[in-house]
């Protein structure tokens, strides 16, 4: 892997620049935090208008001509503006599972509508009782005739309130062994027995507990085999903590810490970035997220490459988790009071960027695989040390004994 930027990639760093320029519209990022709803349906439309949503994806299935690599750029872009777009990540982890495992007809009929931004999709795995254990889910999905009927509650199921679908795992065969009866099934929002409730966060996102009352669904909803859910749900994970998951966008700080510093004045009017402590925390900031984006880099290539960034992506959602809450930290230690003022009070450093961000940043290293579990696989799958807890065999499709 070359680790220089090439031309190409700053040329589309332009035009992306110029693309958020021309689209995004700086109230949106008022209108998430003041709803914490972290998917704004305006932007998913022009994301899906110009063909960035499609960068990448197979043609047979809706995919387009746009540079993945300029439509990574218009992400990072618009993620510097402070804007989110959970949704779409969330979505785009599904998509990936159902190209894994899916059959030709749900590749045919889920990854046109979600590319043209029809069709946007949460994840249904956590429940009041299982988290990193997300293999004990107990919502169950019961066979009746061709369909299947969804009972049950998941938590934190981020986005449902604007998503199309919900991708639930759910126990299948309650006589299994607990990864051998789980199976994955892509519910409609829409229907009767769906219910979506607010969960406030501290970091101010606004996720949900999700309710299924006999919810039916048919047959073709079921992706990947009866019973081998567990499986799928791997390839989901990976692309989770990869490319397509929340430590998919970089984090930027240092630049918007440093011209806070340069401009303002410790009491004997000498600008705060002339104290050696302040430069030095900045200038380590700016080192570690060049460490971070190069992370994100070697991941993307290796899935570019064909691959499934399973302990690449582990790595980079670690060290961007955790570097990322320090950097956070520190630079509130940095701008001293003012860096508590939120972003509604008017003299807010950055906009209150730093404030919210602080509070957002707690959680990054819970979803999407928590740091101790994410260490765990580093440790077993790079280092090979030994494994911490009984290896879990593959689920066998029921009735192969
Ligand atoms: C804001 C937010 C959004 C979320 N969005 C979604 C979503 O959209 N869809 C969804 O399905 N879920 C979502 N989650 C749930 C998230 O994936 C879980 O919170 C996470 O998996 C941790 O599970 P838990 O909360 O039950 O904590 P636990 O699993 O109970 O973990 C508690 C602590 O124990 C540690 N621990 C757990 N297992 C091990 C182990 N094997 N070895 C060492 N330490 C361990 C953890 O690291 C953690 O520190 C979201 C959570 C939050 C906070």
């Amino acid at each position: 892997m070359d680790f220089r930027e090439s031309d190409e990639l700053a040329a589309h760093r332009d035009a992306a620049r110029a693309w958020v320029r021309a689209n995004v519209r700086p109230e949106w990022v008022d209108e998430q935090r003041r709803s914490g709803c972290h998917q704004t349906p305006a932007l998913h439309e022009r994301l899906a208008r110009d063909g960035i949503l499609a960068a990448g994806w197979p043609k047979e299935y809706g995919g387009g001509d746009v540079d993945p690599d300029y439509a990574r750029a218009v992400f990072d872009e618009c993620a510097r503006t402070g804007l989110h777009f959970d949704g779409w990540s969330t979505t785009s982890m599904v998509l990936h599972t159902v190209l894994h495992v899916g059959t030709e007809e749900q590749k045919r009929r889920y990854l046109p509508g979600a590319l043209r931004g029809e069709i946007l999709i949460a994840l249904g795995y956590s429940e009041p009782d299982s988290g990193s254990d997300v293999a004990a889910a107990k919502t169950t999905a019961v066979r009746d005739g061709d369909a299947w009927v969804v009972d049950g509650q998941k938590m934190f199921t981020s986005t449902a309130q604007v998503c199309s679908h919900v991708f639930v795992l759910a126990r299948t065969n309650p006589d299994a062994p607990k990864h051998a009866g789980l199976s994955l099934l892509l519910v409609p929002t829409d229907d009767p027995g769906f219910e979506c409730r607010p969960i406030h966060t501290l970091g101010g996102q606004v996720t949900n507990a999700t309710f299924y009352s006999s919810v039916r669904v048919p047959g073709t909803a079921l992706i990947g085999e009866v019973d081998q859910g567990w499986n799928a749900m791997r390839v989901a994970l990976v692309y989770e903590r990869g490319v397509s998951g929340p430590a998919s966008v970089d984090w930027s700080l240092a630049p918007d810490l440093a011209a806070w510093a340069d401009g303002a004045r410790r009491p004997d009017g000498t600008p705060v970035l002339d104290d050696p402590l302040v430069a030095e925390r900045i200038g380590r900031i700016a080192v570690e997220e060049e460490v971070s984006r190069l992370l994100g880099g070697w991941m993307n290539w290796h899935a570019a490459q064909g691959g499934v960034p399973g302990t690449e992506g582990s790595m980079r959602k670690l060290y961007w988790s955790e570097s990322g809450q320090r950097h956070l930290a520190d630079a509130l230690d940095v701008l001293g009071a003012e860096g508590l003022l939120a972003p509604d009070a008017p003299d807010a450093p950055a906009g209150g960027m730093f404030e919210h961000e602080f509070r957002a940043a707690a959680v990054t290293t819970i979803y999407g695989g928590a740091s101790e579990v994410l260490r765990d696989i580093i440790a077993e799958r790079c280092l090979g040390l030994p494994r911490s807890r009984p290896q879990v065999k593959p689920a066998r499709p029921a009735g192969t004994g």
